[in-house]
């Protein structure tokens, strides 16, 4: 992985996203990244967020509805996000790289990967029906 120096301010968003595993939203980053550089704006967090995304440093989850989650593993893992309270957690399963030789097989393609995400609902809000 290449070295590059980062900005102070990409530093505090970086340590602010490795330092958890619950895949915030930026506005969470932006709170917790003022806690140590007060002047910050959101802007500057969002703008920062897509540079570290382009480096290859975190991962940016889309998934639709809402506003995007990222996260500070950019390896490849596979997620779960929950139907109700919108959690997105990580599923720690090896990758299953079969499927990739299936889908090149079904169509003659280059894989080189795949994303899969899990839906359903989290143990919490199966406590709540
Ligand atoms: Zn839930
Ligand atoms: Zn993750």
């Amino acid at each position: 992985m290449k070295k590059a120096r980062l900005t102070k301010q990409k530093q505090v968003i970086l340590d602010v996203l490795r330092s958890t595993k619950s895949h915030p939203t930026a506005d969470w980053v932006y709170e917790q990244a003022r806690k140590e550089l007060p002047n910050i704006s959101l802007g500057t967090v969002y703008r920062n967020l897509n540079v570290l995304k382009d480096m290859g440093e975190i991962l940016e989850l889309n998934y639709g509805s809402s506003q995007s989650h990222f996260d500070g593993n950019p390896e490849n893992h596979y997620h779960f996000v929950c139907e109700d309270c919108r959690k997105v957690y990580d599923i720690e399963m090896p990758l299953n790289e079969a499927i990739n030789t299936q889908a090149c097989n079904e169509t003659g393609f280059v894989i080189k990967g795949h994303r899969l995400e899990f839906y359903g609902l989290c143990e919490e809000c199966q406590k709540l029906d």
